[in-house]
């Protein structure tokens, strides 16, 4: 076994100031918790530290059209106020929609909501996500992600079905929340001017900025709620640690050999690759620890694994086992993970970076902020009271960004835009933004989005072409909807259906590295030397011809999971181009077509190749190299066309596709001639 046996955490780590202390908050609420007992669910939703402010909160909220509301994590805003609204005849007309910035979130807190109020999930209280509609014309309550509202907000601008919006996990600030922010805003103010059913919005959050929220939704009043966060005593480690996923497997078994068993272990790392990783070394290890050792369940859990898979972290561990969960910051907020006593927090967090000069839009694993630190802190004390080891020392912690910066000044804003215009704002350009992007960035989307073919720019104005109508139907990048909808012009509309959705979902490769030699093995038959898209499309084409056989999946490393995700979005899909009249063909055997309808769609993220042999990326000059996880890898074509670039120790292009420097011209006449001109100057 690798691992060495390791002192106790208390001499790896350093305790740091203890997090959330009762006795600093003097008026706070402690209510004796029956926590051996089971308690009925009546009884835990007395207990939870909202209760004791329900009347003043309804009679308060009853008054308001905005307000933001504050109460540490676990004091039952989430899961309480929806119930509360609906209890007092609130918001009856309608429906109350409780918006979260995850799909996970929106799942299981319906599904707690449903239970306490013991309803089938559906009916009165139900969900709406990517790819599920849970609810039905008897839903008054409704979780939903910020990205379902919006997208029905494209088809009812005043969202007239509602009659209160709950914007919560404001702190969080995905490109959705912040979008959302001001279309809700616009529809409660056109309501009030044009006399319909007035719109309240409450903004809720345990962690945020609460003079920007207040200011922005109209001043509204700020309402604190008294809270119960379990004590959580903070360790940091003594030196800096350079490689995170070591210490965190140290970690895991130090807590696992002395922790009682049913203290669960929560782990927050990047993404689905390192969890996976980690998920199998540590099963590994478990099966040769002595018999004195608690058996460990070990569950990953990260955005892309299927729904079904994701709520498995919610299920009780078996009385005398450890569960240890392996999360991304998908763990950080909103769900509650019953049992878990121990957080360990890598400090690391997978997160979109973006550079408005040179257009560059990386994934780069990159530190947390000071308030992601507190969040992943706090999932520890949910139910107890309980510890937070951080991988790194109280020096760097102290160094940390004090908040995360909101997405939407981080990111290729292009979606956003075509989003906007679809809801029919009319300049976007001075829309009204809660933390604005930079102009630069707003012009710059715009710009894509010209040369894509969706804007055309009229006096001053920017107006969606039909092109650009049809791509807003698309839930997808908008490089990508141009790829679905040029296809019929390829007749191959098939196959590109399957490979947008095959790059909509995490890897449906399965590399374990110890089986390395195996993997290259078995997977010879399906590479295509016209790069990864061409390969992945006939592992798809493979897993179909034997009906996703599970055994077929063991012996050719793939993913079963994520293969059959990739097939519920590709049915998605077909549905809405189906809906749009667009022709289905298959391309069978030439795929020539397809490439050249991947370079229609993908052409500003082309590179060639130079006479040194390194690659420049056509629409910025940067350096670029091919990902050594590439069919390309050794290969040298002149012209590719690439997905997303990830940025480690270099600028790496990811999933590449061949392709000839005709259909690049052809695709973009007037921007190669730019492009090509400024790379040869
Ligand atoms: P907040 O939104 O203030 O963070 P919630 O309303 O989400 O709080 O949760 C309040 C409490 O309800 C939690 O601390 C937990 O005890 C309980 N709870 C919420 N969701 C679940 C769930 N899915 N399973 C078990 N308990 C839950
Ligand atoms: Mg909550």
């Amino acid at each position: 076994m690798p691992h060495e046996p390791d002192p106790p955490p208390a001499k790896r780590f350093k305790p740091g100031s203890p997090f959330f202390r009762l006795d600093k908050r003097p008026g706070g609420m402690l209510l004796p918790r029956a926590s051996h007992a089971p308690t009925s669910l009546d009884v835990q939703r007395k207990q939870l530290p909202i209760y004791q402010a329900r009347t003043q909160l309804i009679n308060q909220l009853r008054q308001l059209h905005n307000a933001v509301l504050i109460g540490e994590t676990g004091s039952g805003k989430t899961t309480q106020i929806p119930q509360y609204l609906y209890e007092a005849g609130i918001g009856r007309q309608g429906v109350i929609a409780v918006t979260q910035p995850r799909r996970v979130a929106a799942l299981s807190l319906a599904g707690r909501v449903a239970e306490e109020k013991r309803v089938q999930l559906g009916k009165l209280v139900g969900y709406t996500v990517r790819f599920e509609d849970v609810t039905s014309s008897e839903t008054k309550l409704k979780f939903m992600t910020d990205g379902m509202l919006l997208r029905e907000a494209i088809g009812d601008p005043l969202l007239l079905r509602y009659t209160v919006v709950i914007l919560d996990e404001a702190h969080e600030r995905t490109v959705h929340t912040d979008v959302l922010f001001g279309v809700v805003k616009t529809a409660q103010r056109k309501r009030t001017e044009q006399n319909k059913v007035p719109l309240k919005v409450l903004v809720m959050s345990a962690t945020m900025d609460v003079d920007l929220f207040s200011q922005y939704f109209n001043k509204s009043p700020v309402l604190y709620l008294e809270g119960r966060q379990h004590p959580i005593q903070i360790y940091y480690t003594k030196r800096p640690q350079s490689d995170y996923l070591q210490a965190a497997l140290v970690s895991i078994f130090q807590i696992h050999q002395e922790a009682p068993p049913s203290h669960d272990i929560l782990v927050f790392m990047t993404g689905q690759e390192e969890i996976e990783a980690l998920a199998r070394t540590c099963r590994d290890i478990a099966k040769h620890l002595p018999d004195t050792c608690v058996p460990m369940t070990v569950i990953p859990l990260y955005a892309s694994l299927p729904p079904t898979q994701q709520l498995r972290v919610f299920q009780p561990t078996p009385k005398g086992s450890r569960k240890v969960v392996l999360s991304t910051n998908i763990a950080e907020t909103s769900i509650t993970i019953s049992g878990i006593k121990y957080v360990i927090d890598t400090g690391m967090v997978k997160a979109k970076r973006y550079n408005p000069d040179s257009g560059l839009e990386v994934l780069a694993v990159q530190r947390v902020s000071k308030a992601q630190a507190w969040q992943r802190a706090g999932r520890a004390g949910r139910e107890d009271a309980g510890f937070c080891y951080r991988l790194y020392t109280e020096e760097e912690f102290d160094n940390l960004a004090n908040m995360t910066v909101p997405e939407i000044q981080r990111c290729n804003l292009a979606s956003v835009v075509l989003q906007l215009l679809a809801l029919g704002v009319p300049d976007v350009l001075n829309f009204d933004f809660m933390s604005k992007p930079s102009p630069e960035s707003l012009r710059m989307a715009v710009e894509q989005l010209y040369i894509l073919g969706a804007v055309e720019k009229k006096d001053e104005q920017v107006l969606l072409t039909p092109l650009g109508k049809n791509m807003a139907c698309l839930p997808l990048e908008p490089r990508f909807s141009k790829t679905v909808l040029m296809s019929p012009d390829f007749s191959c509309t098939e196959e590109v259906l399957t490979i947008i959705s095959l790059l909509s979902v995490d890897s449906v490769l399965y590399n374990p590295p110890a089986r390395r030699d195996d993997v290259l093995a078995v997977r010879k038959k399906f590479i295509s030397s016209e790069g990864d898209h061409m390969t992945l499309l006939n592992i798809y084409r493979a897993f179909r011809k034997v009906s996703g056989n599970k055994d077929w999946c063991r012996e050719n490393f793939v993913n079963s999971r994520n293969m059959g995700l990739v097939s519920e979005v590709r049915a998605q899909l077909k549905d809405i181009c189906i809906k749009m009249n667009m022709k289905m063909e298959s391309s069978q055997s030439d795929l020539a077509n397809v490439r050249r309808c991947l370079a229609h769609g993908l052409f500003m993220n082309a590179a060639e190749l130079q006479l040194d042999g390194s690659y420049v990326a056509l629409d910025t000059h940067q350096t670029v190299a091919i990902h050594p996880s590439s069919v390309l890898f050794q290969a040298k074509p002149a012209y590719v066309v690439f997905n997303e670039l990830l940025h480690t120790t270099r600028c790496y292009m990811r999933d590449l596709c061949l392709v000839d420097s005709d259909w690049l011209h052809e695709a973009a006449p007037e921007y190669f001639r730019r492009k090509l001109r400024a790379s040869r100057s």
